[in-house]
């Protein structure tokens, strides 16, 4: 069953606080296709795409916030600095009239990587409700 495996698979990501591959990917230890960059962000694609246009948008210092579920009022700042990286993200890949912003926090929201992150979806019709 794809809903038990995935069940399965995330409980097993749950949060530890370890470092992730996304430092790796911020100290430019792992190759990634960057999209877009400033001092506080990075976007870069998807390894496993889910749509024509999947990228990630990422804190390039992580400051705690592991999954959304543990974001402090601290973070405001960067949370607002994400979803508007997330729009420029949109627009360079020529999405902005259609696409979705994804955050998946903690294990039964199937998070898998322990550095808060956005998903930025589009290219093709998407459907609703998400699964
Ligand atoms: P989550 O499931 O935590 O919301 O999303 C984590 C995302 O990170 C997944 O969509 C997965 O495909 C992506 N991912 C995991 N490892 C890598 C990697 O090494 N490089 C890139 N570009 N994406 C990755």
């Amino acid at each position: 069953h794809d809903e038990e495996a995935a069940a399965r698979a995330a409980a097993v990501n749950a949060d530890t606080g370890a470092p992730t591959i996304f430092d790796k990917i911020i100290a430019k230890e792992i190759p990634a296709s960057v999209v877009y960059e400033d001092q506080k962000v990075l976007a870069f694609r998807d390894i496993n795409p889910q749509a024509p246009v999947h990228v990630l948008v990422i804190p390039k210092s992580r400051d705690g916030l592991t999954e959304l579920g543990k974001a402090e009022q601290r973070h405001e700042d960067i949370l607002g600095h994400l979803l508007y990286a997330a729009k420029i993200v949109a627009e360079k890949e020529g999405i902005v009239d259609g696409f979705r912003v994804v955050i998946n926090s903690g294990p039964s929201a199937c998070q898998s990587v322990y550095h808060l992150h956005l998903h930025v979806l589009g290219g093709r019709q998407l459907k609703w409700p998400a699964g």
